[in-house]
This record gives structure tokens, C-alpha cells and sequence, in this order.
């Protein structure tokens, strides 16, 4: 269902999706700037408004943040934006990964930055792990969700479900985040 309300004086165009699963209420804003609200059978429309008037200041900026990315954000990514983010997802990703590794204490080889169609990261037997410059422009937590995926890989190079374990430990969400991210048709290895 296709629905607008005026937050701080913008008018905001949001999805309605009613969904059997949902327990609660949620909004989600994606990187190309729409907004949708999934709420379970049982609620009325004015809770859903009361809702968004709440959360408004989350919802203003997360709208602002991707549209700094419009035109930057695609799937295909292209040179230009490879050579301008390297840097910075090297930083992040390095970062992260030290972040994290407290928690697993892994060991890795190197770590690279790559202009990928298709994949946010990889990770090889030789214990590389290589990340799309794009994670930079993802939401925290996708790129968190990212990140401990591939450091997994050091743990178990495999999807089984020890591997899953592992993942859960740091990112107990991870199931809501892959979905997200599948959106994208943008898949890990
Ligand atoms: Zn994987």
C-alpha cells in the first residue's frame, strides 16, 4: 500500500506492508532513499503514524544519508568510485576486523579492496579477505555484518551451520541483515 505523511514538514512517501510474520511494528529506509513500514495484521493505521512521527528524526536522516549516495550507489560500481572509496574501505574494513578478531582471535593474511559486480567479500584458503569498496557505503551494520562473515571464513570455510554459530555470536540479526542485503542481488562467498 502506497501512503505519504509529512515529517517535519516533508512529505514522505512510504510502503505499507502488512505481514503475517511481523510481531511488531518496524520501518526500514534503503539506499535508494524509499521507506517501508511492516507492520503486523492486528494494527490501525494511526498507530502507524503515531509511529513514524516518533521515529521521524531516525527516519529524516537515514532518507538524507542515502541520498548523498544517489548516482554513487549502484550495484555495478564503476572506477571512478572504486579509486575515490578504496582507501576508506581499506580503513574501515581494518578497523572492523580488529574490532572483531578480540572476540574470535583469527589469524588473516591480507586484506584487499575490490571493484566487484557482484560480491561484498570474499575469503580465500590462503586466509585473504577481500571486501567491495562498497561497503563503505552501506548502513553500519550491513558492513558489520560483512565483515564478521568473512572473518568467519578463518574459523569455518564453509556456509554450515557452525559457521552460521559463529556469525549469530556477533551479529544475532544476521538472518534480517542477509535479507536485506540480498535485495541488492549482491552475494558473498
Ligand atoms: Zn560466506
Amino acid at each position: 500500500m502506497k501512503k505519504s505523511i509529512k515529517l517535519h514538514q516533508k512529505n514522505i512517501d512510504y510502503t505499507l506492508k502488512v505481514s503475517k510474520r511481523a510481531k511488531r511494528m518496524r520501518v526500514a529506509i534503503y539506499c535508494d532513499g524509499s521507506c517501508v513500514v511492516t507492520i503486523p495484521r492486528t494494527i490501525p493505521q494511526t498507530i502507524v503514524e503515531k509511529f513514524l512521527i516518533k521515529k521521524s528524526k531516525w527516519v529524516l536522516d537515514k532518507i538524507e544519508y542515502f541520498s548523498n549516495f544517489k548516482g554513487t550507489y549502484s550495484k555495478t560500481g564503476n572506477k571512478r568510485d572504486y579509486l575515490r572509496y578504496k582507501d576508506e574501505a581499506l580503513n574501515l574494513a581494518e578497523k572492523r576486523i580488529k574490532h572483531f578478531n578480540q572476540f574470535y582471535g583469527y589469524k588473516w593474511n591480507k586484506i584487499t579492496i575490490k571493484n566487484q559486480k557482484t560480491r561484498w567479500g570474499s575469503c580465500s584458503k590462503k586466509g585473504n579477505l577481500n571486501f567491495n569498496y562498497k561497503i563503505v557505503l552501506l548502513p553500519e551494520s550491513m558492513t558489520d555484518y560483512i565483515i564478521v562473515h568473512e572473518l568467519c571464513h578463518l574459523g569455518e570455510f564453509n556456509h554450515s551451520r557452525k559457521f552460521w554459530n559463529l556469525v549469530a555470536k556477533i551479529i544475532p540479526n544476521y538472518l534480517e541483515i542477509r535479507y536485506e542485503l540480498k535485495k541488492d542481488k549482491v552475494n558473498f562467498y
